[in-house]
């Protein structure tokens, strides 16, 4: 097992904070007289009812989430999104101003977003022309020499290219780094790859993110959620808000864990489509590249990205126009619709010039 000190790369005034102490958690008892948050005790007004603040902690999910990922539930942490998890990680490891992350375009722009709000450093490694696999041996050179780089994100596979990183290009940052490593696995259900999960018991400074927001269908309820060394979970608990997911959130995603098999039958349907829409893009001579996919979405090379961009929003088909990431020009990102949908992309393409 490889161990980092994680006291050494978090931000020292968090290691010496308390977590906020949510009325909630003060108490754990059920049949009380619960006069101690100054709810409405008569009930809410909407008619969903609400008017008791949630678990801070989302203790039912997380002992769901356990058995299905064959982890502990003290692993795991619960965010509004994966969007919060990358969020409160930046705030809790990299210092402002001086700290730095490491990232690997074209990727997810989230990452990048959260440092720029936070003010930390970003380091950009290009992925390799061709084939966007890691440039493992400019990364292994650069984290030997630069101790400011606290948190390297991954994204496996990868947003917007669609493909999956080498397994062994990972293990070797994890061995090297003594920082922290977040595969990004959002699309991870869709592939045939194996989640890094299996490797937690492994690295203590490994950091895995998925989410309910692709294949669970269950975007708008915003749940993503993180996995990672006990002691990462208890940094981010410290200064996450007490109440960040919602109670009918949490009914929601608890509900969908107890029937969780559903999310196959969407994968193989979403998966059936894919193949078929990738067999039929292959007649069109204007698209040059269609990239090998691993997700829910292919990345297509077109002769010019702009102009098949509004041919199809004139149609009233919205893509994702990636042209402008390194990497990526000319480049458009379509996610698998269901068939009706594919087919009316598939008409507008032969409509189109
Ligand atoms: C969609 C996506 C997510 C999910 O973010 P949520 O906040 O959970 O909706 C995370 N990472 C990547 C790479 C994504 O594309």
């Amino acid at each position: 097992m490889k161990k980092i000190n994680l006291n050494n790369i978090i931000r020292n005034h968090i290691l010496q904070m308390q977590a906020y102490s949510a009325a909630r958690l003060e108490f754990d008892g059920s049949n009380a007289i619960f006069i101690d948050a100054n709810e409405n005790p008569f009930g809410s007004v909407s008619d969903y009812s609400c008017n008791r603040y949630p678990d801070p902690l989302q203790t039912d999910i997380k002992n769901a989430l356990a058995i299905l990922e064959d982890i502990s539930p003290k692993q795991i942490f619960i965010g509004n999104g994966s969007d919060e998890c990358i969020d409160l990680l930046i705030r809790a490891y990299c210092e402002p101003k001086q700290d730095a992350i490491l990232y690997f375009p074209p990727v997810f722009s989230m990452y990048q977003h959260c440092a720029d709000v936070h003010h930390i450093h970003k380091q950009e490694i290009l992925l390799l022309e061709g084939s966007y696999q890691l440039d493992i041996d400019k990364i292994l050179n650069r984290i030997s020499n630069d101790d400011s780089i606290k948190i390297i994100f991954i994204c496996n596979p990868n947003n917007p290219t669609g493909n999956l990183i080498h397994t062994d290009d990972i293990l070797s940052i994890l061995d090297a780094f003594n920082g922290l490593v977040v595969i990004d696995e959002a699309y991870i259900d869709f592939s045939d790859a194996t989640s890094f999960v299996s490797h937690l018991h492994q690295f203590n400074n490994l950091v895995v993110l998925k989410t309910f927001s692709k294949s669970w269908g269950m975007a708008s309820i915003r749940l993503g959620y993180l996995m990672a060394d006990e002691q990462i979970i208890q940094a981010l608990n410290t200064i996450k808000m007490p109440y960040n997911i919602g109670q009918h959130t949490q009914e929601t995603v608890l509900n969908a864990l107890q029937h969780h098999q559903t999310k196959t039958d969407y994968i193989n349907e979403i998966i059936e489509q894919k193949n078929i829409l990738l067999e039929a893009l292959k007649q069109f001579s204007f698209i040059e590249k269609i990239y090998p996919t691993a997700a829910n979405y292919v990345l297509i090379k077109v002769d010019d990205a702009n102009k098949l961009y509004q041919h199809l929003i004139k149609d009233n088909i919205v893509v994702r126009n990636r042209s402008k990431l390194p990497l990526c020009e000319n480049s458009l990102r379509i996610t698998f619709g269901t068939a009706n949908e594919n087919q009316q992309l598939l008409t507008s393409l032969k409509n189109y010039q």
